[in-house]
């Protein structure tokens, strides 16, 4: 036997510089030794302001740090400083980041009101234009950023490679005794295209602290490779996301899997979940996986964790499940409130466990912790908090009850003291 005690797996850090994003007095910091920041992105019609802020608003209440609007056409630029405003008014600070393809640099120029409204912009170095008006036009955005003070996003993807920086390398190859495989030299070309524009962005002046960089790929071996080397060429921040995900479990799944890997290994300053919503799906959803990937790597708190056991033929009635979905819906559903008022919260853990098994113990492990009863088991669900076996329920309000007995717990552990 070995006396030498298991290392700790945790996430590595790897400090990036510090980039601030800004909207008024608020601010959202990411790289160097801040937490990996959350960001998602509407999918209405930004010309329709008043529906653009609605969902803006709802993915900043769902827990979005950053909220990105597609800004494509003079209409969607005019109603930016719109959007802006309406969410200011409803008290909602989350910075807007624009999304910018093939005409950016003339949106910029010619609505100044939307370059100001907006903190970020993301430039496409592959969508804003093609021979000598590639780096003219990617050069105007860049002097947008620099005149308003903004931050920019230099977002490479796949799907929309420079094609001519792509030609280059492919020709490189091709004079190589010893060819690369095609695919690594399209990870080469997606990765140099993101680090060209970022040295052709710093002469043009902007620091390094306005930058952030990603590379998004939409399958996941890919993404960790192309991240990691990027990762090892540069100290910029990035930002990380599987672009086209797809949908439902394959979406989210493979959106975990490729943002695991990378977050451990101390990859990522901020992260999207591209996640195309099911039909009547709230666009939420891919906040809330986000949140959920983070906390789950233990790189944040969001809400309340609650243990669930996946159940057996120890538990032949569907109470258990009920139990622990309507739990976890009822905490979620309080944290806008519970956020304010209950400061730490978002670190409660509640265990619902379906039998004697496994029930207690991981049931006393919990801060708030019950085991209900399984087939066969007294209809009785003791409930443990701090390790303490403190009631027993019974009857049909077994639900209700508990929910009273952790909001009480809550109010009492993490109530700010007034002096
Ligand atoms: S705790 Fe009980 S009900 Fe839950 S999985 Fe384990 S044995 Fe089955």
């Amino acid at each position: 036997m070995t006396s030498t005690p298991i290392p700790f797996s945790e996430p590595q850090s790897r400090r990036s510089r510090t980039v601030a994003i800004r909207w008024g007095d608020h601010s959202v910091q990411l790289g160097g030794a801040h937490p990996v920041v959350v960001q998602s992105m509407t999918n209405t019609d930004t010309a329709d302001a008043v529906a653009t802020a609605i969902q803006v608003k709802e993915l900043a209440q769902a827990g979005s740090e950053l909220v990105r609007i597609t800004v494509n056409t003079p209409e969607a630029a005019r109603a930016v400083p719109h959007i802006r405003e309406q969410l200011d008014r409803m008290g909602i600070a989350v910075p807007l980041i624009g999304d910018f393809h093939f005409n950016g640099h003339r949106l910029l120029q010619e609505f100044p009101d939307c370059a100001q409204a907006l903190s970020k912009y993301r430039i496409n170095p592959g969508n804003v234009g093609k021979g000598d008006k590639h780096d003219k036009q990617f050069s105007q955005m860049v002097e947008a950023a620099m005149r308003f003070n903004k931050v920019i996003r230099i977002g490479v993807n796949w799907g929309s490679l420079d094609q001519e920086l792509l030609a280059r390398l492919m020709d490189d190859n091709a004079k190589r005794s010893s060819p690369w495989d095609v695919r690594q030299v399209m990870y080469e070309a997606v990765v140099q295209s993101a680090l060209e524009s970022a040295q052709l962005a710093q002469r043009l002046g902007l620091p390094a602290e306005q930058m952030v960089l990603s590379c998004k790929m939409s399958s996941v071996q890919d993404l960790v490779a192309v991240y990691r080397a990027l990762a090892a060429r540069t100290d910029l921040a990035l930002h990380l996301g599987l672009t086209e995900a797809g949908m439902g479990t394959k979406g989210t799944v493979a959106s975990t899997a490729a943002l695991s890997l990378l977050l451990q290994d101390g990859i990522g300053d901020t992260i999207r979940v591209s996640l195309t919503p099911q039909p009547g799906q709230s666009r939420t959803q891919e906040v809330v996986i986000a949140t959920e990937i983070l906390q789950a790597l233990g790189l944040r708190h969001f809400v309340p964790s609650v243990t669930a056991c996946p159940g057996c033929g120890r538990t032949t009635s569907t109470t258990f499940q009920e139990l622990a979905q309507s739990i976890e819906a009822h905490l979620r559903d309080q944290m806008p409130i519970w956020r304010k008022q209950y400061p730490g919260v978002e670190n409660l853990k509640v265990a619902v466990m379906g039998c004697i098994v496994n029930g207690p113990g991981e049931s006393k492990m919990a801060d708030i912790g019950i085991s209900l009863p399984g087939t066969g088991e007294a209809p009785a669900a003791p409930v443990f908090i701090d390790g303490v076996k403190v009631h027993t329920l019974r009857g049909e309000h077994i639900a209700q009850e508990f929910q009273h007995i952790v909001a009480d717990y809550v109010a009492k552990r993490f109530s700010v003291t007034q002096n």
